[in-house]
């Protein structure tokens, strides 16, 4: 399981400056899709070979008591909870604060392991600066400058370190691991009640830990599965309950451990922000990816043709991922969505040979060639399988650095078409020999 680290502090000590600088990634993959990068408080990061999730809590309001700024206060409360690590942002320029000492209280009450991070210290002395925060008795402040990057690297290896650092070894599992993600009140827990009531479930692992997550391993027509749990499931009787309330973070663990996400969204409403954040985090972590489109039964045909078209509008980015219509409650659609769940694992897992990448991808130059970048004209010589889940394509050639985004999404487009892969996200790098 990936770390999470959970970014907390007033407003303004360069909370949101450090949750970019620690969710760079060399891919930038969602970077340019309109809608996803604004107001984005969840992101991967990668330092030196190590993953991990980062959570800002800024613009969660901590007071409003209903509404939307309400909920985002108790998903703050929530990360807080369920942070692996706080990092504790102060101002280096501004000095210790009364806001900063009820954080620093309340942070130590949550007893979650924490770093005291002092921002805003280029070209000051870090002791001087250390100094006056050692007051808050939050262990030895870090001193570092998110804005220029000045010990951001050696923040993330400290934060990092208590975690052991586990190899995703290629396990031989049968099926694909599946999350069912979606918002609040969708019907995730009425699918998996459709999904799994009348199915033999192998094995229902209780948690040794609450911050575990469960999984439940079953088979359905004779394949093997096992469902990633998003809510806290409980199973009493026949039925599976959530008994916890809606985690970001947990439904973000959920994604990660997943090989094919379903994400659930609600046909009686209008797709929301936090429906594309889902969305976006699914694309970044390279899930394939299957939308069920819930609560069919409930609506007229004017407000399935709207739906429609709010989906189109607002999801594309998921172009790759099959759409399905369906009614959990009357356990209608859940063979389809199981249907294209196989696929999206199959087309995730596939085996794409370097002659066939070659082939696909001389076609696609050929019929549309990289566009020059002053003198240099990028060569493209041949192609491999970098990996599965997603399907890596990595390509090999000359000055492939000046290739523009435009052009890569050109190629993924290729080779998703070539190989028939829908369903899963496909990524396409490049390395330059000389
Ligand atoms: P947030 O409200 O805690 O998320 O803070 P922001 O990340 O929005 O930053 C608040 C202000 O501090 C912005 O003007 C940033 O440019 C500035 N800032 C952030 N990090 C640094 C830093 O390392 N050094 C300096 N000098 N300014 C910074
Ligand atoms: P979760 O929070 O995503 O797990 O959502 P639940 O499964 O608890 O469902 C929330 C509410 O939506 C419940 O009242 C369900 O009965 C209702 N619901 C779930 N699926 C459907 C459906 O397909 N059609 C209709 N009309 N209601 C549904």
């Amino acid at each position: 399981m990936k770390p999470t680290l959970v970014i907390v502090g007033r407003p303004n000590v360069g909370k949101s400056t450090l949750f970019n600088r620690l969710t760079r990634t060399r891919d930038a993959l969602v970077a340019d899709q309109p809608g996803l990068t604004r107001d984005r408080h969840y992101g991967h990061g990668r330092v030196g070979g190590r993953d991990y999730l980062v959570v800002d809590t800024g613009g969660f309001e901590p007071s409003a008591k209903s509404g939307i700024v309400h909920e985002m206060a108790r998903q703050a409360e929530a990360a807080i909870a369920e942070a692996d690590m706080l990092l504790f942002v102060v101002d280096g320029r501004s000095g210790l604060t009364p806001q900063d000492r009820s954080i620093a209280d309340r942070l130590r009450r949550s007893g979650r392991p924490l770093l005291l991070v002092v921002n805003k210290a280029e070209g000051m002395n870090r002791p001087v600066v250390a100094a006056e925060f050692h007051e808050l008795g939050c262990g030895a402040p870090l001193v570092i400058s998110a804005a220029h990057g000045d010990g951001v690297r050696e923040l993330v290896e400290e934060a990092l370190a208590p975690f052991p650092e586990v190899q995703t070894e290629e396990d031989a599992q049968a099926g694909p691991r599946v999350a069912i993600a979606g918002r609040p009140n969708v019907g995730k827990s009425t699918f998996i009640n459709a999904l799994l009531g009348e199915e033999r479930v192998i094995a229902f692992d209780m948690p040794g830990t609450t911050r575990d997550a469960i999984e439940v391993p079953f088979t359905r027509e004779g394949r093997d599965y096992v469902l990633i749990d998003t809510a806290g499931l409980r199973r009493r009787g026949k039925v599976f309950e959530a008994i916890e309330k809606f985690s970001v973070i947990k439904t973000l663990q959920a994604i990660e451990q997943s090989n094919v996400v379903v994400l659930m969204v609600d046909a009686s409403q209008d797709i929301s922000d936090q429906d594309a954040h889902i969305a976006g985090f699914t694309l970044e972590a390279g899930r394939a990816l299957v939308v069920a489109v819930n609560k069919w039964d409930a609506i007229d045909g004017y407000r399935r043709a709207q739906i429609k078209q709010d989906i189109e509008r607002k999801l594309n980015f998921l172009g790759f991922a099959r759409i399905h219509y369906i009614s959990a409650l009357r356990g209608e659609g859940i063979s389809g969505v199981m249907g294209s769940v196989d696929k999206a694992w199959n087309a995730a897992m596939a085996k794409l040979s370097t002659p066939r990448l070659t082939r696909a991808l001389q076609a696609a130059v050929n019929k549309q060639a990289p566009p020059r970048h002053g003198i240099f004209r990028p060569k493209m010589r041949y192609a491999h399988q970098g990996g599965q889940n997603p399907p890596i394509i990595v390509i090999h050639g000359n000055a492939l650095e000046h290739v523009p985004d435009s052009y890569r999404r050109y190629l993924e487009h290729g080779f998703m078409v070539a190989f028939k892969l829908q369903g899963t996200p496909l990524r396409v790098q490049f390395k330059s020999t000389e």
